[in-house]
């Protein structure tokens, strides 16, 4: 089968592998859609201390097929049978699992390698978190429940009202994605980014307004242009911060109300950390939160939502393109052009 393999960070090669055997319990996908997602490019440039942990390896984690072999003991699975599968699955045994944090599960099983013909899905994920995707959803829309289970993270912690202001900052796949959930849940949304095709986007997916950062050259603005849209000036409900960088964390705890909720949802680089005035969260009483990851109680739901056609999936997907031209999509994903490409393994 195709492959593509990692050898070092920013060394990728399309390669021919034997396909992978089937062992008892799992279940082999031949990938019909795998889409690009911004951990795999940051993979890509630089690696990562979970996901990769020696070279080379496969990788890509968004992904729907279908099933082309069962392993022995599989009961809920056969051939032929279209699915999506999440990239993880939590123990169900450990601490974190018992207090009901799954996502923070201890051991967490995860799953890479969506960039190939086939993957072999292990035991745990093809019992927790395998789901078999109903006959109306397209392989496109359904490998979306990954990235969108995360975002239905933040949201479900969100404690959002109807007509709650929320400031959205980046709108990479991950921020219009949010965008789009907090609009579908009655927020009135403020997306802060760059690029003027994504904030078009955003416009389309339900953002009430766009503040476009390419204009701004200063943080000081851009807070500012956000008060202004939310609440009098007094800040925004909730900020989510969908970028990653110690700066913009920085940027997010200021654009909040008081009394206003602040998720960090985009994780920065490991031993980085931020600066923010005391007095925000004393006397401002402003709450942050991280969110990281999802459950598979997230994962089917959106795959629900996905199902009932309350999402806009179609402008999230900007592209399809073959194996071959992987690097080109993180590429364009990289200077904006697009906000997720469809890898097809199997085109034409
Ligand atoms: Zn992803
Ligand atoms: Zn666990």
């Amino acid at each position: 089968m195709k492959c593509a393999m990692l050898y070092a960070p920013g060394k990728l090669k399309i390669e021919e592998v034997e396909i992978p055997a089937v062992r008892k319990g799992e279940v082999l996908v031949e990938v019909r859609a795998a889409l690009t997602c911004g951990t795999d490019i940051k993979t890509y440039q630089r690696g990562h201390p979970v996901l990769i942990k020696k070279y080379p390896s496969p990788f890509g984690h968004e992904f729907s097929g279908v099933i082309s072999k069962v392993g022995s003991g599989v009961k809920r699975f056969t051939e032929g049978m279209r699915v999506v599968a999440a990239n993880s699955a939590p123990c169900g045994q450990c601490y974190f699992c018992k207090k009901g944090y799954v996502n923070l599960c201890e051991d967490l099983r995860l799953l890479n390698g969506a960039y190939a013909q086939y993957i072999v899905v292990p035991e745990r994920i093809v019992n927790k978190n395998l789901l078999e995707i109903p006959e109306h959803v397209s392989f496109k829309e359904a490998a979306l429940s990954e990235p969108i289970a995360c975002c239905l993270n933040a949201v479900c912690q969100s404690d959002i009202s109807l007509g709650d202001t929320v400031a959205i900052i980046g709108l990479g796949p991950i921020g219009l994605i949010l965008t789009h959930l907090y609009h579908l849940n009655g927020a009135k949304v403020i997306a802060c980014g760059k690029g003027k095709e994504r904030l078009e986007l955003a416009k389309i997916l339900g953002a009430e307004f766009t503040v476009n950062a390419d204009e701004i050259h200063d943080k000081t603005e851009e807070i500012k242009a956000v008060k202004k849209l939310s609440n009098n000036d007094r800040g925004a409900d909730i900020v989510v911060e969908a970028v990653g960088k110690t700066d913009t964390w920085e940027m997010a705890v200021k654009m909040v109300r008081r009394g206003g909720l602040v998720i960090l949802f985009g994780g920065c680089p490991s031993g980085t950390s931020f600066n923010m005035d005391t007095s925000l969260i004393h006397y401002e009483q402003i709450t942050i939160k991280g969110i990281f990851h999802y459950t598979p109680e997230l994962f089917k739901r959106a795959l629900d939502l996905i199902s009932s056609g309350k999402i806009n999936t179609k402008k999230i997907i900007s592209g399809r393109l073959p194996l071959e031209k992987l690097e080109e999509a993180f590429s364009m994903v990289k200077q904006k052009v697009g906000v997720k490409y469809l890898i097809d393994p199997f085109y034409e």
